[in-house]
């Protein structure tokens, strides 16, 4: 991982850290380049961003071609999502725009080392931890 000029991840919210290094810079690293981190709080940003807030990085999208580019903010949006679903990655004309939305509802994944795979795994022996870790029917089924 490699940082612009100026940029660091001081300021950042805990929960970009560890998808910056287990997530994306392996994605990054994948597709044959170093992960560039161009934006984290500094810059020029709209009102409504995330930037400020330590909640969104940009990185750079030069080094790709516009096909890599494509597939790389596909392949980013589905790993970090699985991650946590409040992520977003918004491919914009000159860098990756990746942003944790805390606003939205959070569906949390099982504990660690739990997780679901339900073709080679029965049901979690403990029962009371696995419902603990997941909120069920967070997002659709409001009951208000
Ligand atoms: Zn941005």
């Amino acid at each position: 991982m490699v940082f612009k000029n100026g940029v660091t991840l001081q300021g950042m919210h805990y929960l970009i850290h560890e998808p910056l290094f287990d997530i994306m810079e392996p994605a990054f690293n994948a597709y044959g380049v170093e992960m560039v981190v161009t934006c984290t709080l500094g810059g020029e940003h709209s009102k409504r961003s995330y930037h400020p807030f330590g909640l969104a990085v940009d990185l750079r999208r030069r080094h790709l071609t516009d096909e890599k580019a494509v597939e790389l903010a596909g392949e980013l949006k589905r790993e970090l999502r699985e991650h946590d679903n409040r992520f977003d990655v918004v491919l914009e004309r000159d860098h990756f725009h990746v942003e944790l939305d805390i606003r939205r509802p959070h569906r949390r994944r099982p504990p660690m080392g739990r997780r679901y795979r339900p073709d080679f795994m029965g049901p979690p022996e403990d029962l009371s931890e696995w419902e603990e870790g997941w909120e069920i029917g967070g997002e659709e089924g409001g009951s208000s």
